[in-house]
């Protein structure tokens, strides 16, 4: 059987010889990894594949998209497939469309082949490893159509990895149990919804109480105590070893957004609780009291108020948001009423700071930092702070056919301006990033020069000291802007947040981890809120990334991750858990 230990042991060309079938007709790339040995883990192996076709010239990478087969496509047909591909084509049930299918899926290869010059790859065993429905295979066909020329190079070059990893783990018998069951109890939380298509959650709705009922029963299954708190919060608890030990919470939020994604914030609550139930299984228990905290709500859908269950845990939450009314007028304390919670209770949520050693959450990385680096795990530096504005700016209307060029005082003009510079002021920064995401010209006609403009500004970074440099800055060029082009403008703050760092001791546990599985250390800022903002008023927090498929997509349905990475990010936490003090 082949192992790790067997593909450091042989020689290079027995090496390159097992590994032959991993990539499709490209010997050259399991060739050139075997001067690379030993490999501390598959991860490590996995990542070195990696990295020699990422350094290798366009056309060995040209040549090695173009030794893919069309899916369901004449060498499919014809039987010239590789076992390998064959079995994979085979198992999603590609040899078994029907007329309409496979007509289809010749007509998106021709277009596909035209656009790209390479024919379309897709792991189509899927994110689980179980493989991917025709329909579905299909809908990601046409979508990826649409998709720039570059960022489909590196979209198919990336499931030219992913159908290596799969193909690996068959080669060495690796499966990701862990991870499968993750991703297995995501799809089951993913079908309990507020909507008939999509998944919403929203707070206590009866598919946020159905989702909570489910998942206090998983962390019971996986040996822990449990109850469900006053504002809604799933709380598991894995006793210690000793009595009297100190506490360590992991947890992530279970509510979502509109037609949201089955991984955000749920993978932070399955992941500890699978870890769990394998601790239990072998009856080992932990220095530490380890809490799972399933958070009742993050996201702010129903009553606009974020982080209701991490607040509560932190002694922030705020008495005044039980009087918030959601869209049909209930208010939040009819609402926590009606699923027989005790409003009153909510301040006694709040946790002594001594008791506790830290909160760490997973948490998909919700961007495409870690997809774009190839790398399936990243440490969390500082959820960023933010600065938003709302700016309003008043020029004069005109006849857009009588008033001559420099006698305007175009807002819109002097709003584009604004774009850009945001634009360029946040750029080359890293961690600073700055949007225009609302831009308006009330009342706006195509034969008028707009008088008057609003817009938006959102400035993040995990530095306070960076974001603020930049927000002065971008404020000043504003005012020079408009001075220059004779527009009034008025300005409000509609939030300023601090970033909330994270604790360098626990980053380093994870970063340990990590390099312990065989992975490089990745830091990277948040640039989205997290409920570690909140815990991080009570206690160190840390939050591990996991990378996010599709582009980076998320608060959507196309929101996706594979078994592989959740396997590995419980490897990470789990050591994380055995070595942090
Ligand atoms: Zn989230």
């Amino acid at each position: 059987m082949t192992t790790i230990e067997s593909l450091n042991r042989c020689d290079a060309a027995g090496f390159a010889d097992t590994l032959r079938g991993i990539y499709e007709h490209s010997p050259w790339i399991a060739e050139r990894a075997a001067a690379r040995r030993p490999f501390v883990s598959l991860a490590a192996l996995k990542l070195a594949l990696q990295d020699i076709v990422d350094a290798a010239a366009p056309d060995e990478l040209l040549a090695l998209l173009r030794a893919h087969p069309e899916l369901a496509g004449k060498a499919a047909i014809a039987g010239q497939l590789t076992p390998e591909s064959r079995g994979e084509q085979t198992s999603s049930g590609l040899d078994r469309c029907s007329p309409d299918e496979y007509a289809r899926l010749q007509e998106l290869n021709a277009q596909y082949n035209e656009r790209f010059g390479f024919p379309f790859i897709l792991a189509v065993k899927g994110p689980t490893g179980c493989g991917l429905t025709r329909p579905a295979i299909i809908d990601t066909f046409a979508r990826r159509l649409q998709n720039q020329p570059a960022d489909e190079l590196a979209e198919a070059l990336r499931q030219v990895h992913r159908i290596a990893e799969i193909r690996l783990n068959g080669l060495l018998g690796a499966e990701p149990a862990l991870g499968a069951l993750v991703m297995d109890w995501a799809e089951q939380l993913g079908a309990i919804s507020d909507d008939a298509t999509g998944l919403t959650c929203a707070y206590m709705t009866p598919a946020h109480q159905r989702t909570a009922a489910r998942i206090a029963d998983w962390m019971r299954g996986a040996g822990m105590r449990v109850h469900i708190d006053a504002v809604g919060n799933v709380v598991g608890r894995y006793a210690a070893a000793t009595a009297g030990a100190p506490v360590l919470i992991t947890g992530s939020h279970y509510d979502t957004v509109r037609d949201g994604g089955k991984y955000d914030g749920r993978l932070g609550i399955l992941l500890p609780i699978a870890l769990v139930r394998a601790l239990h299984g072998r009856g080992e228990r932990l220095p530490y009291e380890l809490e799972v905290v399933a958070f009742s709500e993050e996201e702010g859908v129903r009553f606009r108020s974020t982080f209701l269950g991490s607040s509560a845990l932190a002694g922030s939450f705020d008495p005044a948001l039980l009087d918030a009314l959601d869209a049909d007028g209930v208010s939040l304390r009819a609402a926590l009423e009606a699923a027989g919670h005790d409003p009153a209770a909510i301040p006694a949520i709040a946790r002594e700071r001594a008791s506790l050693l830290g909160f760490v959450e997973v948490h998909i990385e919700q961007g495409p930092v870690l997809l774009e680096r190839g790398l399936p795990l990243g440490v969390v530096s500082a959820i960023a702070g933010s600065s938003r504005y709302l700016v309003e700016l008043t020029g004069a209307a005109g006849h857009a056919g009588t008033t001559p060029m420099h006698l305007r005082r175009d807002a819109a003009a002097a709003a584009a301006e604004i774009v850009l510079l945001v634009e360029r002021r946040c750029s080359g920064h890293g961690a600073l990033v700055g949007t225009v995401g609302q831009l308006e010209v009330p009342g706006g006609s195509v034969n008028v020069i707009p008088g008057a403009c609003r817009l938006s500004l959102d400035i993040r970074a995990g530095d306070d000291a960076l974001r603020l440099a930049a927000v002065d800055e971008i404020l000043a060029g504003v005012k020079t802007i408009c001075t220059r082009r004779g527009i009034d403008h008025r300005l409000w703050k509609l939030l300023e947040a601090d970033a909330a760092p994270c604790a360098p001791r626990l980053m380093d546990a994870l970063g340990e981890s990590i390099e312990r599985a065989g992975l490089p250390r990745f830091d990277l800022p948040s640039g989205a809120g997290h409920d570690a903002m909140r815990m991080a008023q009570l206690t160190d927090v840390a939050m591990l990334f996991v990378r996010c498929g599709n582009g980076g997509i998320s608060h959507n349905r196309l929101e996706t991750m594979s078994a592989d990475d959740a396997e590995i990010a419980a490897q990470v936490l789990l050591d994380f858990l055995h070595t942090v003090k």
